[in-house]
């Protein structure tokens, strides 16, 4: 703790954005990292707590009030490498994550929390302009060989942990870039890709082998003009195959009108735009141009949809929720240290949005074939005395229409793709994800393993990073009969 004071002395201090008006007419990141001083500054404020319950709240279980205790002393090039210990991507995390930690932080208790989110975007930025993010090549090579299926952050952590291991690792991917979500779900206002582009030369100079367009399973399951790698070929060539191929099957909408023309899956509109942010020809892409968008769906991927909406020109956007309005504050003596339910309001929704709550969609209308309104009932939320569960009804009388040009469906993801899980002959639990638990990650498909959303169902970028890492020490375990990756 470098400075004992400085949790009295200093305010949180957040990073600032360039002003809506201004970032809505690109597509690049806006936010400004804190100064060398401000960090400084927000480093000072933490306590070193004798049980840091942020290393806890964390799912990678960063050494946070370490690197924060470096940062205050500005020996930036020490909190790199504490950093890198827990985290093989901090310029992803310190972008997007969430930050669980700051709610678990002890001064969140009756102070703001500690900015430590903020803290990790200023280091590793700095480590990547100083060049001091360099590849880090095993000292020898095992012989041993390693498919990952998937190029998310588990995909990429397990790939680089176990690169660095010294075994010879082939991430495969059916997409045309590697990156999984990062690259085709997150828009670049919120992670540019160049971030993605600058860890893949590092794991290439480390030895791992890239293999886009390829898909993994049967061949009749591949989107025309794919290379196609069948469950057999992978087990015969490989010593341990990982299936980290996220949870890509979206939540559908199947009311009166969903056939309709322009209505959407939120992916399908989130990775078009990627694509042409990334210089793909996109034909016939789905823009929300001058059009009355409605979002359906109030999380991350729903607020995505109106940034993207709003950057291509949209005349309005809605963006609906079936839950009930959330408290702006949460009740910290109750919720801490855990993530608390409370209202969240993204950079998007600051960007020009409507939000409404409690809101079904019961039917669409159109003429011609496409959607032209929305039909849509409050609901009351209530606890079913019986069993204990919250349950939903309509409010009598309250259907209301909007009109709709274009509709994005953006309720979250039910569980991974079945076919390539039942391609491989591995199991799946009650929801649907491949079933593996979390001390060996190893499925019932003999040296298959599986990690990130594909086993834990759609969750973050962070727990998937912590997947794949343990994911590596158990793969690692199981071809060496030894290990020494972190778990
Ligand atoms: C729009 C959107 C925004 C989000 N925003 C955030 C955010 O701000 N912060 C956050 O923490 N989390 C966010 N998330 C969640 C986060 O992106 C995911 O939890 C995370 O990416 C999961 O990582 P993963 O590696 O398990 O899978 P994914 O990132 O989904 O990667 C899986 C990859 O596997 C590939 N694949 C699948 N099947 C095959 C096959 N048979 N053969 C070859 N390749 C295959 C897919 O093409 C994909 O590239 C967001 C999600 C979405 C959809
Ligand atoms: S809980 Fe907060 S104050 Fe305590 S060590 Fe962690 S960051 Fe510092």
């Amino acid at each position: 703790m470098g400075k004992i004071t400085g949790f009295l002395e200093f305010q949180r201090v957040k990073e600032t954005y360039e002003a809506p008006l201004k970032r809505l007419k690109h597509w690049n990141e806006f936010v400004h990292t804190l100064s060398d001083d401000e960090a400084r500054q927000q480093g000072a404020r933490c306590m070193d707590c004798g049980i840091p319950f942020c290393s806890s709240g964390c799912p990678v279980n960063n050494i946070i009030p370490d690197w924060n205790d470096l940062v205050y002393r500005q020996d930036w090039r020490s909190a790199l490498d504490v950093l890198h210990s827990t985290n093989n991507f901090p310029e992803f995390t310190g972008r997007i994550c969430p930050a669980p930690c700051e709610a678990a932080c002890t001064l969140n208790i009756n102070n703001d929390a500690v900015g430590i989110k903020s803290i990790e975007h200023a280091i590793i930025d700095k480590g990547w302009q100083q060049g001091w993010v360099l590849p880090q090549p095993p000292a020898r090579k095992t012989g041993r060989k390693v498919a990952v299926v998937g190029s998310g952050p588990a995909g990429l952590a397990c790939a680089q942990q176990l690169g660095r291991a010294g075994h010879s690792v082939t991430v495969f991917e059916k997409s045309n870039r590697i990156g999984g979500l990062l690259r085709y779900g997150i828009p670049d206002f919120k992670l540019e890709k160049s971030h993605i582009d600058r860890r893949l030369a590092q794991m290439e100079a480390e030895g791992v082998e890239f293999c886009p367009s390829t898909y993994v399973g049967a061949a009749e399951h591949a989107e025309e003009g794919l290379n196609t790698r069948t469950p057999e070929s992978l087990q015969e060539e490989f010593d341990a195959v990982v299936l980290t191929g996220g949870a890509e099957n979206p939540r559908d909408l199947p009311v009166p009108g969903r056939e309709l023309r322009g209505i959407h899956y939120a992916m399908d509109f989130l990775r078009q735009q990627n694509k042409a942010n990334n210089g793909d020809r996109v034909s016939k892409q789905i823009s929300a141009k001058d059009k009355h968008v409605i979002v359906i769906g109030g999380g991350d991927t729903g607020s995505d949809c109106v940034g993207t909406s709003n950057r291509q020109g949209a005349a309005s956007v809605m963006q609906f929720e079936l839950m009930s309005k959330l408290p702006e504050t949460e009740d910290k003596a109750l919720t801490w240290p855990y993530w608390p339910a409370k209202l969240r309001s993204s950079s998007s929704h600051a960007e020009g949005c409507e939000r409404d709550w409690a809101v079904a969609t019961k039917s669409f209308e159109g003429k011609n074939g496409k959607v032209e309104k929305l039909i849509a009932v409050r609901v009351e939320w209530f606890k079913d005395k019986a069993t204990g569960q919250m349950k939903m009804r309509e409010v009598e009388g309250s259907q209301f229409e909007l009109p709709a040009d274009l509709v994005l469906l953006a309720m979250g993801f039910v569980s991974p793709v079945k076919n390539v899980l039942d391609a491989f002959g591995v199991d799946l639990d009650a929801r649907g994800n491949a079933r593996a638990n979390t001390d060996d990650y190893i499925t019932s498909a003999g040296k298959v393993f599986a990690a990130g959303d594909m086993r834990r169902g759609q969750s973050l970028v962070v727990w998937a990073i912590r997947e794949g890492r343990q994911c590596a020490r158990s793969v690692d375990e199981f071809l060496m009969g030894t290990t020494t990756l972190p778990r």
